[in-house]
């Protein structure tokens, strides 16, 4: 059956309220690729978003198997006990595609799930990972504004999922599986390079010795690195989610990290202001060209044309300066 419409006010003052059934339907108001939800998706996330922005926003990522699920139930739970209000949320830019294991799903995390603290999402599953990183930043807005005070941000290392989530959080944090050496070879390159904080994670029993060393390789590897961020040295942590020890040093790293970034002047602001201004100025960019490259890919004057242009630039038959120029051309774009 039809459920009633929401109005713009019903979306704001349920959300307000922490009605979790309005905040799971606002969610799937900001999920709608629909012309007429987007507009209102836009109304309602105006009047949220000066109720926005209280949150810690944590990422979390790490191969498939190295435990984000049973970490993100450990310190999810951790937090609520503590009297946090914690949502998870997802980019998993595959889940609708291949149908696998859907990130955040509650099923997974059974005892966050039915906490009545903890809002748990699943990703998305909007296809590209532009349209399910603009759900998940619009989603956060929503949760923020209903009064969640931390915000975890699962995300699968496929592609750029990554560097996305790190482009939405306050810090982003890199699950490591015990006993280094060859996994410091498989790791995914770059992924030292935007962490700020490293957790090995499965250091209990038999792994411990060998989560010790991977740590002390972890940090002899980031010693030699360029920070991410010019106003933190990434730490390096262990911890077993499954016996649920060391999480609470893992927080207070993150709390920690928090206090450093608000310590640092910056502009007349501070280093963690700072970093969420510039996310915010470079999402406003990215939604541009996001939007622009697809009335491009879309334009009937542009796909006439790049049929041809593409063969001719593959044979050599002109340059891919001159092809692009009669592509912008057809677009509007140019002389
Ligand atoms: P994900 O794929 O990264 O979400 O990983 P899961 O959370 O599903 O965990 C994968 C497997 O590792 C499961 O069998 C977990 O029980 C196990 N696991 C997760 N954390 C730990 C840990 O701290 N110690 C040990 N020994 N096993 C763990």
């Amino acid at each position: 059956p039809a459920r009633r419409q929401l109005s713009v006010d019903d979306y704001v003052s349920g959300v307000r309220a922490g009605d979790r059934a309005t905040v799971a339907r606002a969610i799937t108001l900001v999920e709608s690729r629909k012309a007429e939800h987007r507009a209102l998706a836009q109304d309602m996330l105006v009047r949220l978003l000066p109720f926005a922005g209280a949150a810690h926003r944590v990422g979390i990522t790490g191969v498939p198997g190295v435990g984000k699920s049973t970490f993100i139930e450990a310190l999810g739970t951790h937090l609520t006990a503590k009297g946090h209000k914690v949502a998870v949320l997802a980019v998993d830019p595959t889940s609708g595609r291949t149908g696998g294991s859907i990130l955040g799903d509650k099923t997974r995390m059974t005892a966050l799930g039915q906490d009545s603290h903890a809002f748990i999402r699943p990703s998305p599953s909007a296809g590209t990972l532009g349209g399910v990183a603009r759900a998940t930043r619009e989603s956060m807005v929503v949760v923020e504004a209903a009064g969640y005070d931390v915000v975890l941000v699962e995300t699968v290392g496929v592609g750029q999922s990554e560097v996305t989530v790190a482009e939405m959080v306050d810090l982003f944090l890199v699950l490591m599986l015990p006993g280094a050496g060859d996994e410091l070879q498989g790791i995914k390159k770059g992924i030292l390079e935007i962490a700020d904080l490293l957790v090995v994670n499965k250091a209990d029993g038999d792994n411990r010795d060998r989560a010790m060393k991977a740590m002390r390789e972890y940090k002899a590897a980031l010693h030699i690195m360029q920070p991410a961020d010019p106003h933190w040295n990434a730490r390096v942590l262990a911890c077993s989610a499954l016996v649920k020890s060391g999480i609470d040093e893992v927080w207070g790293a993150v709390e920690e990290h928090r206090r450093t970034l608000e310590a640092a002047p910056v502009d007349g602001s501070n280093a963690f202001e700072a970093k969420r201004a510039g996310q915010q100025v470079r999402w406003m960019w990215a939604m541009v060209r996001d939007r622009l490259m697809a009335a491009l890919e879309s334009s009937p004057a542009v796909k006439a044309e790049a049929g041809a242009l593409e063969a001719a630039v593959a044979a050599g038959e002109t340059t891919p300066a001159l092809a692009a120029e009669r592509l912008l051309r057809a677009f509007g774009i140019g002389g």
